[in-house]
């Protein structure tokens, strides 16, 4: 394995850190696409299933790829250890579902990408597991929650699609005094922007589809933490229940890695110039960045993150109809509710992504029916302004 020298800055560390060259000595990473492994005897193969032999034995345990992705994603995070899974959501439900057991307690915060709202919602208590939504913002509703004893919180900041932020290092306190462990969804934030094991959260969970791909190709998950919770209790649980990523779209990430941090850092500087242009348009009755002065929680996000993000939340006057004219006059920016893509792209969470959501939740997470979220690409920012206009001008009657 290329050694990676622990003075080596991030920027560096996200080209090289976890590579592996084979003797042939290529200059970026082997492509390991198969499924098995060959022995060089029967008992090289029983030396393996014993464990007294280092080798790999099936792409569903580990591929020497996928492997170079979890050393240099866990490099990325800080952590001891990480497992890559078929997804974001193949990420989150088995960090929970390894971790917990009927009769014990799962507390979360409401505002939740659709699929981990689901998981908590309908499928741990169809396990017997109790779960508990909190308002992600109110401290004294976690202290509560977390007053009894609780096996996991599972939590986003900055959530979908309001980009509220919640006080991480407060709620791990709570958690830990209630002998949870905490995993953070941290696709918003980005590994670039926030380090929730720093903040004190045992586990990380990302949508590698999002940022780390970050150019609309491949899915893929990734789970990070301590060394023993990884190896004790996630991967009997990822290695047989068949999560694992193909060698292919690993391969992919590998590459997306090498320049993530260059393409987060531009997409947020246009995403802070897009955020500025629409607090100052007609028609725009409110904007959300997490990088503005203006966020009702700027105290706490300059405490935890050191940038913006990509995401923007923005609403239109006139409800549903007002954002479907804005949406439907854009040339450049697409709808897609896929987000941390080169390509800028809008949704209209009430009628997509949270359309299952009851609508009086809907409005208690602050989600209404002009509101649009703009996930920000890498195009030129002023033809991002120019396609926005042409959007807001077609909500002025014709
Ligand atoms: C996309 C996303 C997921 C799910 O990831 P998939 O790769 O689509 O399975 C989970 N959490 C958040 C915050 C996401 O944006």
């Amino acid at each position: 394995m290329t050694d990676t020298p622990s003075s080596w800055r991030a920027a560096t560390r996200m080209v090289h850190a976890g590579s592996e060259r084979t003797p042939y000595g290529e200059t970026s990473e082997a492509l390991f696409l198969t499924s098995g492994f060959v022995y060089d005897s029967a008992e090289q193969a029983e030396g393996t299933f014993t464990g007294d032999i280092e080798h790999y034995q099936y792409s569903r345990f580990g591929n020497p790829t996928v492997a170079a992705l979890e050393r240099r994603l866990a490099d990325l995070e800080g952590a001891e250890a990480c497992i890559t899974t078929a997804t974001g959501m193949g990420a989150v439900s088995s960090a929970l579902l390894s971790h917990v057991r009927t009769g014990e307690r799962v507390v979360a915060s409401r505002a939740l990408f659709g699929s981990n709202y689901w998981i908590i919602a309908n499928l741990l208590p169809r396990y017997g597991i109790e779960t508990v939504f909190v308002d992600g913002g109110d401290l004294a509703a976690w202290r509560e929650a977390l007053a009894v004893p609780t096996a996991a919180v599972l939590l986003e900041s900055p959530s979908n699609p309001m980009l509220d932020v919640l006080d991480i290092r407060a709620i791990v306190e709570a958690a830990h005094k209630a002998g949870a462990i905490v995993i953070v969804d941290n696709v918003f934030a980005t590994p670039v922007f926030q380090k929730p094991l720093e903040l004190g959260a045992d586990v990380v969970v990302y949508s590698c589809t999002k940022h780390i791909d970050g150019q609309g190709r491949v899915l893929g998950g990734a789970v990070l933490g301590r060394k023993d919770w990884i190896s004790e209790t996630l991967q009997p649980f990822t290695r047989n229940t068949g999560n694992a990523l193909s060698p292919f779209n690993a391969w992919v990430m590998l590459k997306g890695l090498e320049t993530l941090a260059i393409r987060v850092d531009a997409m947020t500087r246009n995403a802070a110039t897009v955020a500025d242009f629409l607090a100052g348009a007609a028609g725009v009755v409110q904007v959300r960045y997490p990088g503005r002065a203006d966020h009702p929680h700027r105290d706490l996000i300059v405490t935890q993150m050191t940038g913006g993000g990509t995401l923007v939340a923005f609403t239109v006057e006139g409800g549903k109809e007002g954002a479907f004219r804005v949406m439907n006059a854009l040339r450049l920016i697409a709808i897609s509710n896929n987000l941390g893509d080169s390509r800028s792209l809008v949704t209209h969470p009430a009628t997509t992504t949270h359309m299952k959501i009851a609508p009086e939740e809907r409005a208690h997470l602050g989600i209404s029916d002009g509101t649009i979220r703009l996930s920000v690409g890498l195009e030129d920012a002023a033809d991002l302004i120019e396609d926005l206009r042409r959007g807001l001008a077609a909500l002025a009657p014709v």
